[in-house]
């Protein structure tokens, strides 16, 4: 499934690089850099979700939010600044599922991005690929070239954090925040054990894709991204 989603920005560079990343994640990305094009590019794109900066030039993001809510159900993620009124507020008054504070990762955005749209479309989006590898999210299943490999619940949460961010290098504290959340303080040695099961399973003569990063951590490297 590729997910359409519209970017209204009009800092260039961060809506480049969010676009950069959604495509590399497999969806489909417009962007927009004022509320008005943001609207027109709305009705004529018809996205499945708009990530929305609040503070636009023209029709800002609020007010761009409410017009659209009389549209449409379309689900809204808004981006804010830290500290700002919304921020302290939790504020998306306006009809916004969710809000992301600036400055945020690229992760996070695809995290949520996905959180929101599969509460809006009653499913996720099911099947991750790199690859020969095959991540089934709704029947927790993963293959190798169509051969099934056996991951425990851990290995099948870190390989999916992987393959949700491919070519990104992930530091072990980052893969544990996304795989499993933030309380898992005694957990950073046995994600290398994990890794390395993992790698057992999908790792071949001629194809060893998740590769450690002196100093940094791991990476998935995925040649079709
Ligand atoms: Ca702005």
């Amino acid at each position: 499934m590729e997910a359409r989603i519209l970017v209204v920005e009009d800092e260039v560079r961060t809506a480049q690089w969010i676009r950069t990343y959604l495509e590399k994640d497999g969806f489909s990305c417009q962007t927009a850099r004022d509320g008005n094009t943001g609207l027109k590019l709305f009705r004529s794109y018809k996205p499945d979700l708009l990530l929305l900066d609040l503070m636009l030039p023209g029709i800002d993001g609020n007010e761009l939010c409410r017009i659209i809510r009389k549209e449409s159900d379309v689900p809204v993620i808004m981006l804010t600044a830290k500290g700002s009124k919304e921020d302290r507020l939790g504020g998306f008054g306006d009809g916004a599922d969710d809000y992301i504070t600036k400055p945020f990762e690229p992760e996070e955005v695809i995290l949520r991005i996905r959180a929101v749209l599969k509460r809006s479309l009653g499913h996720e989006i099911r099947v991750l690929s790199c690859g020969p590898i095959t991540l089934d999210l709704a029947g927790q299943t993963a293959s190798v070239s169509g051969r099934n490999i056996e991951l425990t619940h851990a290995q099948f949460s870190i390989l999916t954090v992987f393959m949700n961010n491919p070519n990104v290098v992930l530091s072990r504290n980052r893969i544990i925040e996304l795989a499993f959340g933030d309380d898992f303080d005694s957990f950073e040695r046995s994600v290398d054990t994990h890794i390395r099961r993992i790698r057992k399973l999908i790792h071949s003569e001629n194809y060893e894709p998740i590769t450690t990063v002196y100093g940094g951590g791991y990476k998935l490297v995925c040649a079709d991204h």
